[in-house]
């Protein structure tokens, strides 16, 4: 008797470990991983109708050149196509003739394709009772989820120190570029604080640090001008730096030495070559041109200092409660996507779309001497581990002929629209080209421009 119940104990024993080993191994091997898709369940209840009504649109044809939404305009009980510019047609078979490029807005379709080829893994299914709260159960505005795929994002990548950091949702990072002026500026309003930029810069910074009209601040325009007439306090200085910027893509640093917001809405490896993880006080991202999800509003900052970062979220609150639930939990599908094996799929996608265009629109400028666009030097890429030349977003024409003040006018001509260099405060000489537009964008801009170019010697011989 005392035999078996030794032998018990002792199966027991060894069960037991046997156990603790195969739990530890799950854990610390991967079972653990939040990266596991969760477990589901093979037969659909309430959800079947809402994954066939989007199958069923996404399934309309609209030729390759446009694409019909849910929430787009019905005839007869269809959804109808929405055309991609220059296409026309209930399903956008039919082309515009003499149709202009319009390479204005820096709308980042040329993302799309991506997120057809991984269709599956970025669909999301919202209940009508997802998250009807204000709030997240923990009684925050943010979901932690979101946060910690966004700082994983960040140390794969390598563009950004996220530890010790605190972090503030937006919508979109426009919000978050107001909210970070908002924190930054003196209190005293006897001597608001001069928010700077340097030329050419985006207009947003002035345009929305005008509107928002405050005793606590005012836009001084261009930091190199500024400094000139203020060589000494940069204290009360505010000073945007875009890097990489927009218009030209250059890596901008700071002109001053004071308090900085970093705009990193380009900084990714599908635009520029990667250096380092960037580590200062306030650093500014955008969902809209990392995954090209513009529509979804979302962005994020990430902040050192906790009275800098109360001072955002309290910005935040007092705008807008939070930022939409719904919004978060798309961001957090879609950054799922972003992060499979380390981001290699996507940055890979986006980083061979932006190096094709580049390459196309370098052998049409290289045949001019009328028009220039901007110089891109090579730079070691930490994500990519190895040397590459930036792909901006952004192609920064100079017309080179003295009596082409109006660039814009001399694209338009050609029949190509631009954003003009006055837009971002430098002489007209210079447009901006939109080059992350969607495919039939870029193939039309490559064509007018190869027609523009090719016309020169001949112009110029008929003068
Ligand atoms: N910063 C820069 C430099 C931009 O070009 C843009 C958008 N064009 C933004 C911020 C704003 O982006 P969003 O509000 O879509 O995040």
């Amino acid at each position: 008797m005392i035999k078996i119940k030794k032998y018990c104990y002792g199966t027991c024993f060894l069960m037991s470990i046997a156990i603790n080993i195969l739990f530890s191994i799950y854990l610390y091997a991967g079972g653990g991983d939040k990266n596991q898709e969760i477990s589901y369940r093979s037969s659909l209840t309430w959800s079947e109708k809402a994954a066939a009504e989007a199958e069923a649109v996404a399934a309309i044809n609209c030729s390759g050149h446009g694409r019909a939404f849910l929430d787009g305009l019905v005839w007869d009980g269809q959804p109808v196509c929405e055309c991609y510019a220059c296409y026309g047609g209930t399903d956008c078979s039919e082309m515009t003739p003499g149709c202009a490029a319009d390479d204005d807005s820096g709308d980042p379709i040329f993302l799309e394709p991506f997120w057809i080829q991984n269709a599956a893994d970025s669909a999301v299914v919202i209940p009508g009772w997802h998250r009807m709260s204000y709030r997240f159960d923990d009684n925050t505005m943010m979901s932690t989820e979101l946060e910690y795929y966004i700082r994983k994002l960040h140390s794969i990548v390598g563009n950004a120190i996220t530890e010790r950091r605190y972090m503030v949702f937006g919508v979109g990072s426009s919000q978050l570029l107001s909210a970070a002026v908002y924190a930054l500026s003196s209190e005293n309003s006897s001597s608001p604080s001069n928010v700077l930029a340097s030329i050419p810069f985006y207009p947003m910074y002035e345009g929305q640090t005008v509107f928002f009209n405050s005793e606590n601040f005012k836009f001084e325009g261009d930091t190199n001008s500024w400094q000139a007439n203020n060589s000494t306090n940069h204290m009360n200085a505010v000073e945007f730096v875009t890097s990489p910027n927009n218009p030209d893509g250059e890596l901008k640093k700071p002109v001053l030495v004071g308090k900085t917001i970093y705009d990193h809405a380009y900084f990714w490896p599908h635009f520029t070559p990667i250096p380092g993880p960037s580590d200062h006080d306030l650093m500014i991202f955008t969902l809209s041109k990392l995954t090209g999800h513009a529509g979804t509003r979302f962005g994020w900052a990430i902040i050192k200092d906790k009275d800098v970062y109360e001072k955002v979220s309290k910005y935040i609150r007092v705008a807008d409660l939070g930022i939409p639930k719904d919004t978060q939990l798309r961001v957090l599908k879609l950054l799922k996507v972003a992060i499979k094996e380390d981001g290699k799929p996507l940055f890979e996608f986006a980083y061979n779309k932006m190096k094709e265009r580049w390459d196309r629109l370098a052998s049409v400028f290289t045949k001019s001497t009328r028009f220039s666009i901007q110089k891109r030097h090579p730079l070691h890429c930490m994500f990519f581990n190895e040397t590459r030349l930036p792909s901006p977003a952004y192609a920064w024409v100079k017309c080179e002929r003295e009596e082409d003040e109006d660039c814009g006018a001399v694209l338009e001509a050609g029949n190509i629209k631009g954003r003009s260099g006055s837009t971002f405060t430098e002489k007209d000489r210079y447009t901006r080209l939109s080059l992350i537009k969607n495919q039939d964008d870029f193939e039309l801009l490559t064509q007018r421009l190869t027609e523009l170019v090719s016309t020169e010697n001949v112009s110029v011989g008929t003068i």
